[in-house]
């Protein structure tokens, strides 16, 4: 069982007046099979947490361990991240200029696989896969989120997650931007990658919404560049309540 360990991680960005420090010490495991929710307001760090834990070069670790059933993964470059098994689905996916969709699931798939899909029962991977997401197959011959609509390009994501079976899979707002049939495929994408048992998800949210169709078997508050409370499922409805005002030491409910 891969385990995905965080701790006392604190990382921060390069800003006009200096370094700031955005994550203060967070502390979590995942493992595969597991789902937790990240939960928390807009600046909160949920993205930063993402693209620090899939190297993002702008995000500099300045103290704290991350680890993949022990590996270093603080040490590893993106690709090997990515070849270890980690996976991100970014809140705003970036473009590919010049590559199709169909191009780029197979180099990638190539590249984390260490060898090439055999052709015939790859096209049908991808064929199958596009046809759960409800995707038009001609999807697959336009370049990378080039012009895609916030749907195609959570699809996209998500078609990703199901070819390349990462063991840790970090999906940032991927419910941000659809309509209620966009969400609802998208989710039931998410939760039959979840069936396999094979993949720890991180599923980072801003809204309760998506948690109606996948299920998070725990959630953490993320608040001011740590969590603030971590619970099980019953925790996204304390939230869809309460919302996260209790949780900030700027002006708080009852400060
Ligand atoms: P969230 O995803 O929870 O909305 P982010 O991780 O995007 O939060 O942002 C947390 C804080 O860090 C915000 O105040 C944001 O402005 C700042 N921040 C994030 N990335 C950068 C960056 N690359 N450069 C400067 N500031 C950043
Ligand atoms: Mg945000
Ligand atoms: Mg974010």
């Amino acid at each position: 069982m891969a385990t995905l360990e965080i701790h006392d991680l604190h990382v921060s960005v390069e800003a006009e007046n200096g370094a700031r420090e955005i994550l203060k010490g967070v502390d979590l495991t995942v493992k595969q099979g597991e789902t937790h929710a990240i939960m928390g307001p807009n600046g909160s760090g949920k993205s930063t947490l993402a693209y620090s834990l899939a190297g993002h070069p702008k995000y500099t670790i300045t103290r704290g361990t991350v680890t993949l059933d022990g590996e270093d993964v603080l040490e590893m470059s993106v690709d090997e991240r990515a070849r270890a098994g980690v996976f991100l689905a970014m809140q705003y996916p970036v473009e590919v200029p010049g590559v199709s969709v169909s191009n780029f699931l197979r180099t990638s798939a190539t590249a984390i696989r260490g060898e090439a899909p055999k052709l015939r029962t790859w096209v049908k991977e991808v064929k199958s896969a596009m046809e759960q997401l409800q995707m038009d197959p001609a999807f697959a011959e336009r370049n990378v989120n080039e012009g895609f609509s916030g749907g195609e390009k959570k699809r996209h994501e998500i078609l990703q997650l199901e070819l390349l079976k990462p063991k840790i899979a970090i999906l940032d707002e991927t419910d941000s931007g659809l309509d209620v049939d966009a969400l609802r495929q998208v989710s039931e994408g998410v939760n039959r990658v979840r069936a396999t048992g094979e993949v720890g998800t991180l599923l980072i949210t801003h809204y309760t919404r998506i948690l109606r169709y996948i299920k998070p078997d725990f959630v953490h508050v993320f608040s001011e560049g740590r969590i603030a409370e971590s619970g099980g499922a019953e925790l996204a409805d304390k939230l869809e309540a309460e919302g996260y005002e209790s949780y900030s030491t700027k002006g708080g409910a009852t400060a």
